[in-house]
């Protein structure tokens, strides 16, 4: 009896140790994740990654503060599988959010990214997080598909690309574009709405405000949360086609209005962080910087530039999935330039473990925890290789700096046309990053072994129910 009591009591010892250490885990405070998602923004459209003529000085800040990383990648050169890949932490292939047929979802798609995949947000609101999606979606229109059912406990956006429900008769805004590089389409001519949660909140959205309320609803949340671990994910619908930017951005930057839009985008960045920085938050969050995917290439002008990269949106060159990428943690993410790999599929995995979340244990990631790199406690990404999909095919594989590209063909809309190589292209891409001299006949080595990396993770693909071919069918006439 006495030996029984003598042990209850050191399990209640133990079991009140043990409570005070859950306790202090809990405490410990978590980090604050923002990220900040432009749309079809290029390689070369910031001043701190090369830009002449737009001016990023809140960008250019925050570089300065965090790390600039120079070969960050997306899952897919288009808006839809990018943005599941980032969302979900996988391959859009593999979540049926890629196609061959329709690239993206429409206003009259019936799919969506599904409700058996797992989201950032899914994951930390496990962890007490309040989460927040503000802006462009894209993930799908139906109520199951939208992000209060993916985790978010809100949302205020444009659930999908700013130039799709064109009014009937509107001028044709590429043709538009190519007349006139300074041509300005009406808000009016875009029936897109803007919902709030699940509901339509203003339609047509008001596209000139557009930039400028996004950024304010992400301050107002900040605010609004600051005493509680958030997640915010902040997805411009700008500078996609058609571009607008807020009165006082109007005529903003000697790059028309694509720079306009931008610099816009650049100050709402400014906003956010300041406000991280007057509540005392700066240093328990971490905030990114990047873009879905290169610049839209056939909108001349209006389209951004990949700046040294070869080409852009839809195409697995670099210029359509490298993407400039900044992540800023004062204190914690000393400051640089990070060249080692990382894609957005990387950010799932690094919050799980900046949060002290478990990933998902039942399917396949494709990502990897950055923590280790961005915190300094490595050197080496845990990263080597990208896959570059587009459509439903491997089209190219990177493994440290070589990069073999089996199936070739340009943007969407301008070409050149599909080339299928018998033999793969080879480039060098840290010797050669606008991918100019194919060096496949020196290194034969080289593309075979690049040959069987792609074999190997063709081999890893299941596959599943295309999300992105069912449409409404057309009223009948
Ligand atoms: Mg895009």
């Amino acid at each position: 009896m006495k030996k029984s009591i003598h042990s209850l009591f050191v399990l209640l010892i133990f079991g009140v140790l043990q409570l005070g250490f859950v306790a202090r885990v809990h405490a410990a405070d978590k980090p604050n994740f923002v990220i900040i998602f432009a749309d079809d923004l290029g390689y070369g459209d910031l001043g701190c990654f090369g830009n002449p003529t737009i001016r990023t000085p809140n960008l250019d800040r925050m570089a300065a503060e965090g790390q600039r990383w120079t070969s960050f990648y997306v899952g897919a050169s288009v808006c839809t599988p990018s943005r599941a890949a980032l969302m979900t932490g996988r391959l859009p292939i593999r979540t049926g959010m890629m196609s061959a047929r329709n690239r993206v979802l429409f206003p009259d798609s019936e799919g969506g990214l599904p409700s058996s995949e797992i989201t950032i947000a899914d994951l930390l609101k496990g962890q007490g997080y309040a989460t927040a999606a503000v802006g462009k979606w894209h993930l799908g229109y139906q109520p199951r598909y939208l992000p209060t059912a993916h985790g978010f406990d809100t949302y205020w956006g444009v659930p999908y690309s700013n130039d799709m429900d064109p009014e009937p008769g509107s001028p044709n805004y590429a043709k538009m574009v190519a007349q006139d590089a300074n041509y300005a389409a009406k808000f009016e001519q875009f029936n897109v709405p803007i919902l709030h949660d699940t509901d339509v909140a203003e339609r047509p959205a008001n596209q000139n405000t557009l930039t400028g309320r996004y950024s304010d609803k992400a301050v107002e949340f900040i605010r609004a949360h600051r005493d509680q671990p958030f997640f915010i994910y902040l997805a411009h619908n700008m500078p996609h086609i058609p571009l607008f930017a807020s009165e006082d951005y109007r005529g903003h930057s000697r790059r028309g209005l694509f720079g306009d839009a931008v610099e816009e985008i650049d100050a709402g960045v400014g906003k956010i962080l300041a406000t991280l920085k007057e509540l005392n938050l700066d240093k328990n969050t971490l905030v990114i910087f990047t873009s879905d995917n290169g610049p839209w290439l056939p909108f001349k002008t209006h389209g951004g530039s990949a700046g040294l990269l070869r080409q852009g949106k839809g195409t697995t060159f670099e210029g359509g999935m490298r993407e400039p990428t900044i992540f800023w943690w004062p204190g914690r993410i000393a400051p640089g330039v990070q060249m080692e790999l990382g894609t957005t599929m990387d950010i799932l995995p690094t919050f799980c473990a900046l949060s002290g979340t478990q990933p998902p244990q039942d399917r396949i990631l494709d990502g990897y925890d950055l923590s280790p790199v961005l915190l300094g406690k490595t050197d080496k990404s845990p990263r080597d290789t990208v896959y570059y999909w587009r459509e439903e095919k491997l089209f190219a594989v990177r493994q440290g700096p070589w990069k073999a590209h089996f199936i070739t063909q340009g943007c969407y809309g301008i070409g050149p046309k599909r080339v299928v190589h018998e033999v793969p292209e080879l480039y060098q891409v840290e010797n050669d990053p606008s991918e100019k001299y194919n060096v496949a006949e020196f290194h034969p080595d080289i593309v075979t072994r690049l040959k069987a990396v792609a074999e190997r993770h063709i081999a890893t693909i299941k596959p599943v129910p295309n999300q992105l071919d069912l449409r409404k069918p057309a009223a009948k006439k």
